[in-house]
């Protein structure tokens, strides 16, 4: 089995200090107002793990990740998010117990993947991601009152289309790569 056990942001969306957020084992609830950067945490996790589409991380282009500015602080010029995980056994193909993928980009739109600090390919980090299947789901804001109004036997479906999306979306990119 797979767990996330540690997120690390710095420079992603409202981010702009450094932060590390320690994930224990059962469920953990985010709390806190309206707009203070809830969703981003579930965004950062969907980009550390290598999500290519900037409109399903509501912004538009690479850079909408970087934090901006606020007041008093002035823009950044990279953002990074570090995503640990922890295995037990090694079905995530990696001689590891705990793996820590990392993507930064910069303001020119140059970016990194690392994993376990090594430089890696994109794909690499794609693999990685399809090998957690249907342990990892990110479900976004306004899809959970879809869900929640569903029956049980079309939630259980939902949930299978979404399980399936990561593989599909791995193959269609390395079509593309050839
Ligand atoms: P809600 O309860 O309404 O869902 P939330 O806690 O999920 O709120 P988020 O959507 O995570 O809030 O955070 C939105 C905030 O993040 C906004 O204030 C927005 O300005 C800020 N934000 C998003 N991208 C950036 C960026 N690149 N730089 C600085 N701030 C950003
Ligand atoms: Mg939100």
């Amino acid at each position: 089995s797979v767990r996330l056990k540690r997120l690390y942001l710095h420079g992603f969306k409202s981010f702009a200090t450094p932060v590390e957020l320690c994930f224990d084992r059962g469920i953990t609830a985010v709390v806190g107002p309206n707009g203070s950067g809830k969703s981003n945490i579930a965004d950062a996790i969907r980009w550390a793990l290598g999500e290519q589409s900037y409109g399903s991380l509501r912004g538009r282009q690479a850079s909408d990740v970087i934090f901006a500015g606020g007041p008093g602080r002035a823009p950044l010029g990279m953002a990074e998010v570090s995503l640990t995980l922890e295995q037990e056994g090694e079905s995530l193909g990696l001689p590891f117990t705990e793996i820590t993928v990392t993507r930064r980009v910069f303001r020119d739109g140059e970016s990194h993947y690392l994993i376990n600090g090594k430089r890696v390919r994109l794909r690499d980090v794609l693999q990685l991601t399809a090998s957690l299947g249907p342990d990892y789901t990110v479900i976004g804001q306004g899809l959970v009152d879809a869900v929640l109004s569903q029956r049980p036997a079309d939630r259980r479906g939902l949930f299978e289309h979404a399980a399936g999306i990561a593989g599909l979306r791995l193959r269609q990119d390395e079509a593309s790569a050839h």
